[in-house]
């Protein structure tokens, strides 16, 4: 019997609640605790992703951003912060998979490279695994670690002014040769400062247009 992978109730008894669990998805998680992610609400702003009355956000209104657009899905409510608690810090890899259908969704018709927002080798190993890369391949979408980062200290020990100013931290690993769209993949926007690092690094490579997917607002 397959419990589902958040709250290990069993999910047999559980009449099928979405059709696309019927064609060949297999169910991972139950009702209750996928309906504990809170989808965002119609009026975001059409840059950040924020939740905004006005199409650009006050946030993002005489900003220069490297990053041209942000989507993302769920609010970080509580729930989405103890499932990234589970994911990222207590290393349950397998629960990454959780929003395959969401991704598969936004990354189908995008031609662009999907590039997952990566973690530096010292934190990887601590980890043992990127989370972005984990969900992007428990999806099966094809994604490509262009991008590196120099350890540095965790971000969450840093007040939010200094993420702001936070210097560089990414790298190319390889040349990009006239490269139209790049699309990154994160699990969280915040300010969007690290997101718009990884992008300085790719316009800089002349990379014409860069936005996100993020999962988590
Ligand atoms: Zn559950
Ligand atoms: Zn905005």
């Amino acid at each position: 019997m397959t419990s589902c992978l958040l709250c290990f109730q069993a999910l047999k008894s559980e009449v099928s609640w979405d059709w696309k669990w019927l064609f060949g998805e297999k169910r991972l998680c139950c009702r209750t605790c996928f309906s504990s992610f809170e989808a965002l609400g119609k009026h975001l702003c059409e840059r950040c992703s924020k939740e905004s009355a006005v199409s650009v956000c006050n946030d993002c209104q005489n900003k220069q951003f490297y990053l041209d657009s942000n989507k993302s899905i769920f609010r970080y409510n509580d729930f989405a912060k103890n499932y990234m608690k589970k994911y990222k810090f207590q290393g349950d890899y397998i629960i990454g998979a959780i929003f395959q259908q969401e991704l598969k969704q936004i990354f189908i018709k995008s031609n662009a490279i999907i590039v997952p927002i990566p973690i530096s080798k010292e934190r990887k190993l601590e980890r043992g695994f990127n989370q972005t890369a984990g969900m992007l391949k428990q999806a099966g979408i094809k994604y490509e670690e262009l991008l590196a980062r120099k350890h540095s200290e965790k971000q969450s020990k840093k007040t939010k002014k200094e993420r702001l100013e936070s210097e560089q931290v990414f790298y190319l690993q390889r040349e990009i040769c006239h490269q139209q769209e790049i699309v990154l993949f994160d699990d969280i926007y915040t300010t969007g400062s690290t997101l718009n690092l990884a992008a300085q690094q790719l316009k800089k490579a002349g990379v014409k247009r860069v936005s996100a997917v993020t999962i988590f607002r």
